[in-house]
């Protein structure tokens, strides 16, 4: 399915590379209960919350959807079923897709922590002051030490 057909879905994504693959099953149980069976899947770009830069991530995620009428049927509803209203009978299937994956979406998208952190620059300055400061002081001790032995042997 295009990414044009699922407005709210592609607000989460930072471009319109995805790629979305749906298998869908449609089935009357039984008790004449309207069923919606299948899985999603996508591959798409976020961006990092971290460093907010773009990061790819894979969704997978069951569809299980009893139609119902109205809201007063929720309650007769079997566990593991989440219920999709659709009173006038008319489904619209993009609508409905695009409402799936935007729920499979993971509420805090990151790069893993090494990946993020080498993507961020961390401009201190740190090149000209604190760095010479340092390479100095970790001098200092070895030429006293030098200096030390070197009186101890003359001496
Ligand atoms: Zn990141």
């Amino acid at each position: 399915m295009s990414l044009e057909r699922l407005p709210g879905f592609r607000n989460c994504l930072i471009d319109d590379e995805a790629s979305i693959q749906i298998q869908l099953k449609f089935l009357i149980d039984e008790s004449r209960q309207r069923l919606i069976q299948g899985t999603l899947q996508a591959l798409v770009h976020v961006s990092c919350q971290r460093c907010l830069k773009p990061l790819a991530i894979e969704l997978a995620d069951d569809v299980k959807l009893v139609l119902i009428e109205n809201e007063d049927a929720i309650a007769s509803l079997d566990t593991g079923w989440d219920p999709w209203i659709c009173a006038d009978h008319k489904l619209e299937l993009a609508g409905l897709v695009d409402e799936q994956l935007m729920l499979c979406m993971p509420i805090v998208n990151l790069h893993s922590s090494g990946d993020c952190l080498a993507g961020v620059n961390y401009n201190t300055g740190a090149k000209d002051g604190p760095l010479d400061a340092r390479t100095e002081s970790s001098e200092n001790p070895f030429s006293v030490l030098k200096a030390l032995k070197e009186n101890n042997a003359t001496n």
